[in-house]
């Protein structure tokens, strides 16, 4: 049993709203004690080391293989099903801790009128190849074989794909803390129904942890895929991938899919990988 502080992050203002000590076993997260703190007092920009890793859920069976998708979430223990009445389909999975607060996020999200479905949760490296190798067949239709061999027609393949999807290795649906909501379709979130959700999740998701990952490209994020309004992250435990994933995942060993090759010209892992919202990389 890990005692570990956890703060949550109001995304819009990046500040930190509330301080909580959690205490963490493999079954659930209980937070013991909560007290405010103002803006002023801390901002992600302002943060130390120190209060960065107290956001963090230390989780020392994270490795290389597992950040790159290479397990079974149906077989893993650090892995829950999720109901049929939070999806939109049976044989979901999340991270325990993840699918805990995403509960508590779910309850309070209904007793505001507002209902959220996730739409996908975890993805593993097999599950994004087939993704990701039917987008490539799809987009390498227009081509001839001999165009296909060609360094700048796979990176244009691979650079359209890469608008909203990952390359197998690289997701962070891989790590069974991320999940998209509702719909996928930022139109979707402008007005009416999904208006009032992305709303709420921008005011509300941070106090359990959750925040939008790949935000409007512009200053605060340069690179990576376009906007999704319906992708959040669960920080207390991405938080520490994102910098495993940083330290430890090179382009070089991004291999065994179709259209791998691209990854090193694309510099998909700076690019895309840590091509993220400020708010979700510590
Ligand atoms: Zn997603």
């Amino acid at each position: 049993m890990a005692i570990i502080k956890f703060f949550t992050m109001n995304y819009y203002s990046f500040s930190i709203l509330s301080l909580g000590i959690i205490i963490l076993n493999s079954q659930c997260i209980q937070v013991k004690d909560v007290k405010t703190a103002t803006n002023s007092d801390l901002s992600i920009s302002k943060m130390s080391k120190e209060d960065i890793n107290s956001i963090i859920i230390q989780d020392e069976s994270v490795d290389l293989a597992y950040i790159m998708g290479k397990f079974d979430p149906t077989i893993d223990e650090r892995f829950t099903i999720i109901p049929d009445s939070l999806a939109n389909r049976k044989g979901m999975y999340l991270r325990k801790e993840a699918f805990a607060d995403f509960l508590k996020m779910y309850k309070a999200a209904k007793a505001d009128g507002i209902n959220l479905q996730i739409v996908s949760a975890t993805r593993n490296f097999e599950s994004q190849k087939q993704i990701w190798e039917r987008k490539w067949a799809d987009g390498a239709k227009k081509y001839s074989d001999e165009e296909l061999k060609t360094s700048q027609v796979r990176k244009t393949i691979a650079l359209k794909i890469l608008e909203y999807s990952s390359m197998p290795s690289t997701s962070r649906h891989h790590w069974g803390t991320d999940i998209d909501l509702n719909r996928l379709n930022n139109e979707w979130f402008l007005k009416d129904e999904g208006l009032k959700t992305y709303k709420w999740l921008q005011e509300q998701g941070s106090k359990y942890g959750f925040v939008q990952v790949y935000t409007a490209k512009g200053d605060e994020r340069k690179t990576g895929y376009n906007e999704e309004k319906w992708h959040y992250t669960y920080l207390p435990l991405s938080s520490q991938y994102i910098r495993f994933a940083k330290k430890h995942l090179s382009d070089d060993k991004i291999t065994g899919f179709e259209g791998a090759d691209t990854a090193k010209d694309i510099v998909i892992v700076k690019n895309y990988v840590l091509g993220i919202s400020k708010a979700c990389f510590q």
